[in-house]
């Protein structure tokens, strides 16, 4: 199976296997699969699944899947707001006439659904998002003085996969991708893909993951790429220098880029030791010119913006794959989707464990009552694991309003009072922090 490198944002894995375990847990592979496999895992875990009445490679998102889906694209959302980008929403669904200008028609047809006759047109699904932003940017003309203009979206997107390859998250039909394409002049380029590297680096910090390499994606031999030297030796030459100033360690591959320019790939390794693109920035000269886009610059005449497309975590299928598989379901205390366990040891102490949860869901945390119905505390704590924080409530701390609390770790804190409990996590959780306990703070 060949890889298409046509795409805005690359996310097909590549089959290669480094060799090394991606957690450097358990020397044996097959142990290490089968306890990393995200399938089984997000089945277990009730965070997703598929219905072959639904059809292959269409997942959907069960509540606890929801949840960590919908926390990581609030961050996400949240992140670019405060790097100075606008979010829009555009539809899934295009003119075939849009792709062609995009130049996806010619290059890309093949991952594309088929197209739908409607009233005398054809409608695609899209294959990317690029298109819709370009004609926005295009809709309200720009003065100089508004660039860098960074343009966001969390939006849908389509790829016809063939059924035989489909499993998961990772290999979808039905993608949902964190998008943005920046408009900006030549000079500008390097300082915002400067800046999308580092969203990049503190979202891998909060998500508790790290890259197994960076790669300068560029053409290879082929017509499957845009026929102009000069706009790829500028192209690749931004790049070049962000990575070089950056001091980042990565490599060259030739038949990786997209089919309009060059790009950084991220990549990381799944359970199996197959390694994938999640994040990617690109530098684009090849859109702006064929849907004619221009900023009016100081001296009154019209110029060309160039166009960075870059994504942070890739599509959201894929990234919550990888977290599935990188904790093995034990997510940052910000993600889980169940953040507090709270454990009355009798009846007695059920209605202090109502009153705590409430108090939990007032202050944005996702909290859950295993009560003595599921059985001894011992065996609701095993039950519990994967939740970061466990608080037990007896009949002493009942009647304090106290809490004994358990972390995931294995970690036993002496009962507290319940609303200081709860303020230490919303803080740890607010920060995106991946420590279960702000020790320093005890
Ligand atoms: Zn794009």
């Amino acid at each position: 199976m060949s890889r298409r490198a046509d795409r805005c944002l690359s996310q097909k894995p590549r089959g290669e296997c480094p060799g090394a375990s991606p957690c450097g847990h358990s020397p044996d592979v097959r142990e290490e699969t089968a306890m990393h496999d995200h399938r089984k895992l997000g089945r277990e875990l009730g965070l997703f699944d598929t219905d072959p009445l639904i059809g292959a490679g269409l997942p959907y998102w069960l509540p606890d899947g929801a949840a960590v889906r919908h926390t990581l694209e609030e961050y996400i959302r949240t992140a670019e707001r405060r790097a100075g980008y606008r979010h829009v929403y555009s539809p899934v669904l295009g003119k075939r006439e849009l792709y062609e200008i995009s130049g996806h028609w010619s290059h890309y047809s093949d991952d594309m659904f088929p197209p739908m006759d409607l009233g005398g047109e054809q409608v695609v699904l899209r294959p990317s998002l690029c298109p819709h932003h370009a004609v926005i940017y295009r809709s309200r003309s720009h003065s100089y003085r508004e660039l860098p203009l960074r343009m966001a979206e969390l939006g849908g997107m389509y790829r016809s996969e063939l059924s035989g390859v489909l499993g998961g998250l990772t290999r979808v039909r039905a993608i949902q991708l964190n998008d943005a394409h920046i408009f900006c002049t030549i000079d500008q380029v390097a300082e915002e893909a400067q800046a999308a590297l580092e969203m990049i680096r503190q979202a891998y910090e909060a998500l508790g993951i790290s890259p197994t390499r960076y790669r300068l994606s560029l053409p290879g031999p082929g017509g499957k790429y845009v026929a102009a030297p000069e706009m790829w030796q500028r192209s690749t030459a931004l790049l070049t220098e962000v990575l070089d100033r950056s001091g980042l360690p990565y490599e060259a591959a030739e038949g990786e880029s997209a089919f309009y320019g060059p790009k950084i790939d991220v990549q990381v390794t799944d359970g199996a030791g197959r390694e994938s693109t999640l994040s990617t920035v690109q530098v684009d000269f090849h859109q702006p010119e064929q849907f004619d886009l221009h900023y009016i610059g100081p001296d009154g005449a019209k110029h060309r913006p160039v166009m960075v497309h870059r994504s942070i975590i890739g599509s959201v299928e894929r990234a919550v794959a990888h977290l599935i598989e990188q904790h093995g379901g034990a997510f940052p205390a910000w993600l889980a989707p169940t953040q507090l366990v709270i454990l009355p040891i009798s009846e007695a102490e059920m209605p202090n464990a109502a009153a705590l949860a409430q108090r939990c869901t007032d202050l944005g945390l996702r909290a859950e009552i295993a009560g003595p119905e599921h059985g001894t505390l011992g065996a609701r704590i095993r039950q519990a694991r994967l939740v970061p924080y466990q608080a037990v409530i007896g009949a002493k701390e009942a009647a304090d309003d106290h809490v004994a609390l358990r972390l995931r770790d294995g970690r036993r804190l002496d009962p507290q009072p319940a609303n200081d409990v709860l303020t230490r996590i919303g803080a740890l959780v607010d920060a995106h922090s991946t420590d279960l306990w702000d020790s320093a703070a005890s």
